[in-house]
């Protein structure tokens, strides 16, 4: 296939020195369409920020010859305010800062072009609404909207669908197979094995380290989700003899 256009080298995120993710080691090819699933708190989004930049690593490294402005990242809806201010056509045009710069004049044809990403996903005529107004899935669009103003080669999504109805989930994975026939690399961090399997040719599943990542099929073979689940179950126990009065009595990370 063709190059590596990520490698993570022996990655481990930690947040107070504590790991979240662990040797991780491995490539994203360029163009390739690849999820990240495991259990809840296994790392996939502290992962994601890391291959972002937003996190450090605490040992390893993830090697890229892309500039920031390169990745087009969108964060699971937990992280996202919606309360601010704002119209939807304003909101797409926050993808657009890579030209205009973070306080420069919008152009013409920045509002043209999302416009007609917002018609791209099905929101013609939302782009005075108020943002706040929007359901969870028209919510949704309007940052995939974002995203295609964006024009970025490398795309991040954080659990896009969770929370977001049937119809609107149908017109989104449309949208992420066009970025992928443009050549563009996505990565999406998804729950559902289904949408993955149907999808997603390739496949990293982790539980704080990774238990597989190649062809999804493989990946997600029948022993590697009970090797998964396993894992999960045993960090569990972990937390419950981690804590600091307890501390003496910390077994050893298996
Ligand atoms: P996932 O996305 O797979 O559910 P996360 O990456 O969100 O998992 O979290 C992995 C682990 O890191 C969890 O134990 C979580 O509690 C912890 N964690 C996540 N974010 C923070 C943070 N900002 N500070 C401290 N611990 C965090
Ligand atoms: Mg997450």
């Amino acid at each position: 296939m063709s190059a590596p256009i990520i490698t993570l080298r022996n990655l481990t995120v930690a947040y107070d020195r504590h790991p979240a993710v662990h040797h991780i080691s491995g490539t994203v090819e360029r163009g390739s369409l690849t999820a990240i699933a495991g259990p809840n708190g296994a790392g996939k989004s502290t992962l994601l920020k890391a291959i972002m930049g937003e996190l450090r690593p605490a040992e390893g490294a993830v090697e890229h010859t892309l500039a920031r402005t390169d990745f087009g990242y969108l964060p699971q809806a937990a992280d996202i305010n919606r309360r601010f201010p704002m119209s939807v056509l304003d909101t797409v045009l926050l993808g657009a800062w890579r030209n205009s710069g973070a306080f420069g004049a919008v152009s013409r044809e920045d509002r043209n072009r999302a416009r007609l990403a917002l018609q791209t996903v099905g929101l013609e005529g939302f782009e005075k609404r108020h943002i706040g107004a929007l359901s969870a899935g028209q919510f949704q669009r309007v940052l995939f909207a974002r995203l295609l103003l964006q024009d970025a080669k490398v795309i991040l999504l954080d659990e896009p669908f969770t929370a977001i109805d049937a119809r609107t989930t149908r017109d989104l994975i449309d949208i992420i197979h066009n970025w992928h026939s443009d050549g563009r690399t996505v990565i999406a961090v998804l729950h559902d094995f289904d949408q993955v399997r149907s999808h997603f040719p390739q496949t990293l599943l982790i539980a704080r380290e990774m238990v597989s990542w190649g062809q999804t099929e493989e990946a997600l073979s029948p022993a590697n989700l009970l090797k998964a689940r396993a894992m999960a179950e045993r960090w569990d126990d972990n937390a419950e003899v981690c804590r600091p009065d307890t501390a003496s009595t910390q077994r050893p990370a298996a």
